[in-house]
């Protein structure tokens, strides 16, 4: 049967470039599209470990179909033929881990802005449509967290769900370098949104709100870096897996809402398969009933991970860490997330489906299965060494 889109119109086959493809969303997206869709992927990115059961096989069913180019989009001369080939552009390049932020500030905010201006002119110049990955952090701090402690007005919504269309973009002072990546971010959606204006870009700016699931970052020491610091997913899988304290950072009291990976994919979807309905759009994509603590969130991930593992749990699981001490000078955080959810339901009918304690026990038993006998190997030779 032939696929529509929400209008009943019939979809046509896509040539899409994926700037990023093999990443954490670009390693799903690829995924779903060569399952569900007949597009065709042009996926740019330096590297291909998490898309390369979709290259390897010449007898998949989509074989030809995803094309993989090792670029870094920095400096590349085929950056504007690929595009040109393309009907879409999605970008997903970045530098997006918090720990980066403050400690390297000029790569993160090259990689975020300077690095994802030559993507939006070659989409401008030769008419194609961009979708471009921006993120939650752009609306920074809410405006209720400014309110005394004790005031009511903390509780009302209009404090603290964040819109698209209407909530500012709160940052801290300068000298709170953790800032760099929301402040490019804003800078390169404002830049898109003047194209658009000004010279006709058809564009889609998502901004995802924790998306979460397997191949997330990496566990340090197996298939990243031994001092590397993923984000909290792959922190806390990490100390899991290895039997430490998982740390909270300055007590673990902010709040998140958590949206599972393949539910937020397909909004993705439906926003590459209706452009009438997403261009023009920034949209927020997130789980607005999945809201934790940083410190629930650690309770709840060890509690799955002592029924996935069936090893107990440590007797103290958490430890308290200053953000100082964690990620170094000039640290700072959102205190609360909550997408609102208006825009997305309108244009495109998305909701997210899957529920915290479901979305923790597919992940963490993709996580156990993974790397639980790597880690095993490695710490037993360095307890024999
Ligand atoms: P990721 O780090 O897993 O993926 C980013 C990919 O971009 C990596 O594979 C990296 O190698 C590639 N890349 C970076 N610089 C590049 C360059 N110069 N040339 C070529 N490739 C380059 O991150 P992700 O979670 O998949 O995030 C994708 C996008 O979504 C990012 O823009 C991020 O800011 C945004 N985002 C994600 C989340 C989330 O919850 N995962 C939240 C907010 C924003």
């Amino acid at each position: 049967m032939a696929r529509v889109d929400l209008d009943g119109n019939p979809i046509r086959p896509l040539t899409i470039c994926m700037i990023g493809a093999g990443g954490f969303i670009g390693s799903h997206l690829c995924e779903k599209l060569m399952s569900e869709t007949p597009h065709k992927v042009l996926a740019l990115d330096v590297y291909n470990d998490k898309i390369r059961h979709l290259l390897d096989p010449e007898d998949l069913p989509w074989n030809g179909r995803i094309q993989f180019h090792r670029i870094n989009i920095k400096h590349d001369s085929r950056l504007e033929g690929l595009i040109k080939m393309s009907d879409l552009t999605i970008n997903l390049a970045a530098i997006c881990t918090p720990a980066d932020y403050n400690t390297r500030p000029l790569d993160t905010i090259y990689s975020n802005f300077i690095d994802a201006l030559p993507v939006v002119k070659y989409c401008s110049e030769n008419n194609k449509r961009l979708i471009h990955f921006s993120t939650c952090e752009v609306y920074g701090k809410t405006i209720g967290c400014f309110l005394p402690k004790d005031s009511p007005l903390r509780q009302d919504p209009d404090y603290y769900v964040l819109k698209e269309d209407s909530s500012p973009c709160i940052f801290g002072p300068i000298e709170k370098q953790r800032w760099s990546y929301a402040c490019a971010k804003q800078l390169i959606e404002r830049l898109i949104y003047a194209e658009g204006a000004e010279n006709g870009l058809e564009f889609t700016i998502v901004r995802p709100f924790n998306w979460i699931g397997p191949r997330m970052d990496f566990i340090p020491g197996i298939d990243g870096p031994s001092e590397g610091v993923p984000r909290v997913l792959a922190c806390f899988s990490n100390a899991l897996l290895r039997r430490e304290q998982l740390k909270l950072v300055d007590g673990g009291q902010s709040q998140r809402t958590f949206v599972y990976i393949k539910d937020a994919i397909e909004a993705v979807l439906l926003m590459i398969e209706n452009p009438t309905r997403a261009n023009g759009h920034i949209f927020n994509v997130g789980n607005p009933n999945n809201e934790v603590t940083v410190r629930q969130l650690a309770e709840m991930m060890t509690e799955i991970y002592v029924k996935v593992s069936g090893e107990p749990a440590l007797e103290v699981p958490t430890v308290d860490i200053s953000s100082k001490e964690f990620y170094g000078e000039g640290y700072d955080d959102s205190d609360k997330r909550i997408p609102d959810m208006t825009i997305i339901n309108k244009q495109l009918g998305w909701n997210p489906k899957t529920s915290l304690w479901d979305l923790l026990d597919s992940t963490l038993t993709y996580q156990h299965k993974t790397y639980a006998e790597a880690i095993k190997k490695t710490m037993t030779k360095a307890f024999a060494s």
